[in-house]
């Protein structure tokens, strides 16, 4: 294909606004369909790309952080969003914040003058109503008629609507003194960290998981949970005993240090390959960020967690991307159909806007007939694209975090495995970058 040739964009949110910039810098010729002046979704407000639904926060950008590297490698890779919001910055200590309205207003006004784009302010229905190339950044929200023909292309079973997330921690920063590692009915395979509680300890919890304040869901994401991902709090306010039989049932689970079943228990499972990071299973919930700590801290052996991500439950469609996309993020079925952005399996602002200028190059050297050269794994770019296209049995979205970024080997405390992490990251994605064109 020549660079007279056409690429089609579906969804000018974060990631499709990104990635139609990047292609329009590599010298393609850019239609980006946005819905919002004729169909708004339950979230946004306007009809300008890029719009923040939420916060107007795009995380830490610390240099000690995994969502700083991921901010670094942006900026060494010209994300185009990253530099507008810099631009737009509001005072937040740590973290990039930005005033949403300038950062949205600058985002439009800079893809609708760009010479190579044109923004067509269309519904698209159909994956098929598109030539290829496409592009599918329609994210969370995505319009029910292009999420049937979504759902239709890959199979109902691979695309999911809710993300009821539950926290993950630091392995080092749970005390194994008090937790133990086994399975249920001691069937040898330990796959679990068990925090053990007793009668008080359990009611005590219990009480503070009413009492804590809780995210309120907007009207769109008011809806009755499968038993199977129910948050913790609707146990609770059921019966507390209820979570007895649920996520914290103790049969089967015997504690070496008592020889006993204990009153309650919280499992912990692994969630990566590396064990640094472990999720704690069943315990979805809508307690605020804050009070997650707060409570979670309670539970024996917790005191000290280090969360790596805290729960969440609210509407999003995305796909099962490692069974149904390729390393280059197109479909398995469908070599020239792309998806970016949160469908893909990110969670995050940024993370959708990274994913989008990934799907960029990767279509750009697709086109011009080079393999394809994924970011390096120790690179938070990598381990993001590693994260949402290695097969795994349990698949759910991701912001970047530690846990994301390959393992190190022991290396002294916290601080300084972290420290090698993003060393490494930063090493790898200069050699990335300097790396001769692939041939
Ligand atoms: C309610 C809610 C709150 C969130 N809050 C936060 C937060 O505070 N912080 C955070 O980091 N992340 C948050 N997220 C998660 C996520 O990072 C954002 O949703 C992010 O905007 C995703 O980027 P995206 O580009 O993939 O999708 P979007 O930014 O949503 O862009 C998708 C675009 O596609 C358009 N579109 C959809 N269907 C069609 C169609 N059929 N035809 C044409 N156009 C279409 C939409 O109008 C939209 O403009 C939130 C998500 C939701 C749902």
């Amino acid at each position: 294909m020549g660079f007279d040739e056409t690429i089609y964009i579906v969804g000018a949110g974060l990631a499709g606004s990104e990635c139609a910039y990047q292609l329009a810098q590599f010298g393609y010729r850019v239609k980006l369909f946005e819905m919002r002046d004729k169909v708004q979704t339950p979230a946004h407000r306007s009809d300008r790309l890029a719009e923040l639904v939420c916060s107007n926060s795009l995380g830490s950008m610390t240099d000690y952080s995994a969502s700083g590297q991921l901010k670094w490698e942006a900026q060494q890779l010209g994300s185009l969003l990253l530099d507008v919001a810099h631009r737009n910055r509001v005072p937040a200590g740590m973290a990039l914040s930005v005033d949403r309205e300038l950062f949205s207003g600058e985002v439009t006004q800079i893809i609708q003058s760009h010479p190579n784009i044109e923004v067509v302010r269309e519904l698209v229905e159909d994956l098929d109503q598109l030539p290829r190339p496409t592009i599918i950044a329609t994210g969370p929200l995505t319009e029910s008629r292009l999420q049937h023909s979504i759902e239709n292309h890959f199979g109902s079973e691979f695309c999911y609507f809710f993300d009821a997330i539950a926290p993950i921690i630091d392995r080092d920063s749970i005390n194994m003194e008090i937790v133990w590692q086994g399975d249920r009915w001691d069937r040898g395979t330990k796959d679990y960290l068990n925090c053990p509680m007793n009668e008080e300890e359990f009611f005590r919890f219990t009480d503070e998981v009413a009492r804590a304040e809780k995210v309120t869901p907007r009207d769109f994401e008011k809806t009755s949970f499968f038993e199977g991902c129910m948050p913790i709090e609707t146990f609770v306010e059921r019966d507390p005993v209820s979570l007895r039989f649920g996520p914290c049932s103790p049969k089967g689970l015997v504690n070496p240090r008592t020889k006993r079943w204990p009153f309650a228990v919280v499992q912990l499972r692994q969630e990566n390959r590396e064990a640094t990071a472990y999720n704690m299973v069943g315990f979805q919930t809508r307690m605020t960020y804050g009070e997650q700590v707060r409570v979670f801290r309670m539970i024996p052996g917790l005191e000290e967690a280090e969360f790596l991500k805290l729960g969440s439950i609210h509407r999003n469609l995305y796909i099962h991307s490692p069974k149904v996309l390729s390393q280059d993020l197109s479909s398995k079925k469908d070599p020239l159909l792309f998806f970016a952005g949160q469908i893909t399996g990110v969670e995050g602002y940024f993370e959708s806007t990274s994913i989008g200028l990934l799907v960029a190059r990767f279509l750009r050297d697709k086109l011009q007939g080079h393999p394809l050269v994924p970011p390096p794994r120790a690179s938070a770019f990598g381990s993001l694209l590693s994260a949402i296209t290695e097969e795994r049995d349990y698949f759910q979205p991701t912001n970047i975090n530690f846990g994301l970024l390959p393992f190190v080997p022991e290396c002294g405390n916290k601080r300084i495995k972290r420290e090698r992490q993003l060393h490494f990251a930063k090493e790898s994605l200069k050699d990335y970058l300097g790396a001769p064109p692939a041939p």
